[in-house]
């Protein structure tokens, strides 16, 4: 490993307010370059992925720099949420807004005069209204920062005519830094944020696009609220979001949510603003787990623990998808992403985009058609989405995403499949597309095809054993592989070059099985994922997670402006009993640790003494306060994982794996939660005791085993969370 380089004198003094303010040690990728440029006055552009830290690359030089930092922000809900933390971290700052009485704004300026505060949000057409204008070119300013930068580009997604005016910025502040900030992944609308802006010789720094720490999984499912349950059920009391694509179904899917018990609420463009409202900020503030929603949820959404993101169907393009499931994960804690489709889905969007306007239609077909391939291949879904959008990834396993963990359950024989469904192709001399092949393949007696007479074609009814849809799904899969195109207006299927070899033989496609079968079914949890967990006492994870969730309402704003849920994690390995311990936890600057530390240090205390855990622990070596190691640490380790299955598979305990894998025991036991579900054990005896695992059969039938706690305390904390945890497991399976 290369020895690590010093930190230059700017990057030391950022790391010092970064500690004092954020409780963060370290820059995250890019943030040193990022946050040197807004120190140095250069312009810049900096791309980074959502999660990626782009807030602090200008809130800490704004700390450290003199005079007034102008953040530029499109909503208002999203200047508050920063406003709120870093008013929380104890940093000055305000927002000006329409919503604001003249008497609010004056109280504002006022203090801007005084140079009282250290940043302040506006959005741009306030900011460009004349007198507003003319009153910052009087007041002293640090650097101008340009938050969800896209918004100038009429290339991006998001356009907004009142970013236009920004370019006069330059002009009016001649010596102040502008600073770009946006997560689009775009080259033209990155080249067009810097022009747009006039910015002179900006430093453009674009971090990559991908997101280790998603764990994507995509399936094509016919009982998709069925599939999404098992996975709402793992992460019962998290927060998640739930897409569909048509109010009625959000509006069907909430409502069985809620009869199931989850704490769901809907939101789409049907309810009145004052519901919508009410319903996000039920989300935000935490009465309400889960969020059904169509597109319209989630710009402006600032949450940073939403810990899965399901699609009940394909959303039009990648574009979306990336930005939607982008919106799980955001403190960098691993997260679920699950894609449930239907092969009806691209059918349903091909009638609504051809009822839109023309002229973007060949746009958006072709969108679609990607978002199609991208659902059907069986290539690392990382991989494929960090290549969409012109990135590679820099390692061959991403170990997050169904295909790198090995759990697409793949056809037996797909060379001989394959050949049929390509013979099937040239026997109709590749005229015909995907619906019809299919259909032939399958023995459909359909007019059109009896008409045509292929029915008497040597590939009619090849694959009969099959459905036409199953057919259709390994048609999409093989042209996600590129064996087979699609071309003209009729997305006739054709075979490629490969596919040419693949009926020679050469070539090795890859199909996935029509139903999953019932071992794989279950979702073996976020593989090694359990990392981030490693040292964590979770039932103190939870004790301060209602801490929080009180100090939050108390204060009136959501939950993760008092602590991450990475904080909540530190503090839970940790475990410090003092206010000086309370400090080194990643997530906690001085300003919180006077706020908020006497609470949380009593409730470690009492937890520690009731349950007999030992406080003040020391940080597992690969420790997890450094900003880019964590990041790396939250990257599954599937190798341990595989070499931990075969250890429980030889009957080994906890203690005994974990010395011989050198992993702590909380990992160790987050394998052995994965490994009881994958392999469907209903015994506990390997790991505890006959007496205790039938005192905890006897707990959760008496309390059920919706949440641990109530169980551990059914138990009179007589028995550890982990011994619950493994025999709450092995129930589930019987
Ligand atoms: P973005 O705006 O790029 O989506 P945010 O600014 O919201 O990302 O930051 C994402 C998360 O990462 C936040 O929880 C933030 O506090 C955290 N974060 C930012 N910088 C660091 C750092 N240097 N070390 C640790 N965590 C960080
Ligand atoms: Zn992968």
């Amino acid at each position: 490993m290369d020895a690590p380089i010093a930190p230059t004198a700017v990057e030391t003094r950022l790391l010092a307010a970064m500690r004092r303010y954020w409780g963060y040690d370290s820059f995250l990728p890019l943030q040193a370059q990022a946050m040197t440029a807004a120190m140095t006055g250069r312009d810049s552009v900096v791309v980074l992925p959502t999660g990626g830290g782009k807030s602090l690359c200008f809130q800490a030089p704004a700390v450290c720099r003199d005079g007034l930092a102008l953040v530029v922000s499109p909503l208002i809900s999203l200047m508050k949420d920063q406003v709120d933390a870093l008013r929380a971290c104890g940093v000055p700052a305000a927002a000006i807004n329409s919503t604001q009485t003249p008497g609010e704004r004056r109280i504002i300026a006022e203090q801007i005069r005084r140079g009282e505060l250290k940043l302040v949000y506006v959005a741009p057409e306030r900011l460009l209204a004349e007198r507003t204008l003319d009153f910052f070119t009087r007041t002293p300013l640090s650097l101008v920062a340009i938050d969800e930068a896209h918004c100038i580009s009429q290339w991006g997604h998001d356009f907004r005519p009142e970013y236009r005016g920004l370019r006069v910025l330059k002009q009016a502040f001649p010596r102040v830094g502008v600073h770009a900030y946006t997560a689009t992944a775009s080259k033209v609308v990155q080249q067009d944020i810097a022009e747009q802006l006039g910015l002179v010789d900006p430093q453009m720094l674009i971090g990559s696009f991908d997101r280790p720490n998603l764990v994507f999984r995509i399936r094509r499912s016919s009982s998709r609220l069925q599939e999404a349950v098992k996975l709402i059920e793992q992460r019962r009391g998290e927060a998640g979001i739930v897409y569909c694509i048509s109010r009625k179904e959000v509006d069907r899917t909430a409502e069985a949510l809620t009869a199931m018990g989850y704490r769901a609420v809907p939101y789409h463009a049907g309810l009145s603003d004052d519901q919508r409202h009410r319903h996000q900020d039920a989300f935000l503030e935490e009465r309400a787990d889960i969020v059904v929603a169509t597109v319209a949820f989630g710009m402006g959404i600032d949450k940073s623990n939403v810990r899965y993101v399901i699609h009940l169907g394909m959303p039009k393009s990648l574009e979306h998808y990336v930005q939607e499931s982008g919106r799980a994960g955001r403190d960098g804690l691993e997260a679920d992403c699950l894609l449930l489709y239907s092969g009806r889905d691209a059918m349903t969007w091909r009638s609504l985009i051809a009822k839109d306007d023309s002229a973007a239609e060949a746009g958006a077909l072709e969108s679609l058609a990607a978002m199609e391939r991208f659902c059907g291949s069986v290539a690392c879904r990382h991989r494929a989405i960090v290549r969409y959008f012109g990135q590679e990834l820099d390692k061959e396993n991403c170990g997050a995403c169904d295909v790198c963990l090995g759990e697409l359950d793949l056809v037996d024989e797909p060379l001989v499949l394959a050949q049929k469904i390509l013979s099937c192709v040239l026997r109709l001399d590749q005229r015909y597309g995907a619906d019809y092949t299919a259909k032939v393949l399958a023995g459909s007696r359909e007019a059109r095809i009896l008409e045509q007479r292929h029915d008497q074609l040597s590939t009619y009814g090849l694959l009969d054993s099959h459905d036409a849809s199953t057919i259709r799904e390994w048609i999409e899969q093989l042209v996600s592989q590129a064996f087979l195109a699609k071309t003209g207006e009729f997305n006739t299927l054709s075979l490629t070059e490969s596919g040419r070899a693949l009926l020679r033989g050469a070539g090795a496609p890859q199909l996935i099985k029509p139903a999953p079968s019932k071992s794989r079914e279950r979702r073996t949890p976020g593989i090694g994922q359990e990392d981030s967990w490693e040292g964590v006492d979770r039932g103190l994870f939870e004790v301060l997670r209602g801490l929080r969730t009180g100090l939050a309402a108390e204060r009136g704003v959501p939950p993760y402006v008092v602590f991450g849920d990475t904080a909540l994690r530190d503090m839970a390995r940790r475990r410090p009993s003092s206010l000086e311990g309370f400090l080194d936890v990643r997530g906690v600057g001085e300003h919180k640790r006077d706020e908020y530390g006497a609470a949380f240090v009593e409730a470690i205390v009492a937890y520690c003494a009731a349950s007999g855990v030992a406080r003040d622990a020391r940080p597992p070596q690969r420790a997890p306060s450094l900003g880019d190691e964590a990041r790396e640490s939250q990257r599954p380790a599937a190798a341990a994982l595989v070499a931990a299955f075969e250890q429980f598979g030889r009957g080994a305990s906890i203690e005994e794996a974990s010395q011989r894998l050198s992993r702590a025991q909380s990992t160790v036991l987050g394998y052995l939660t994965q490994y009881i579900a994958a392999k469907q054990v209903t015994d506990p005896s390997p790991w505890v005791n006959a007496a205790s695992a039938r005192r905890i059969e006897e707990a959760i039938e008496a309390v059920g085993s919706a949440a641990l706690k109530p169980i551990f305390e059914h138990l009179n904390r007589e028995i550890s969370y982990d011994e619950i945890r493994i025999v709450a497991a092995c129930l589930a399976n019987r």
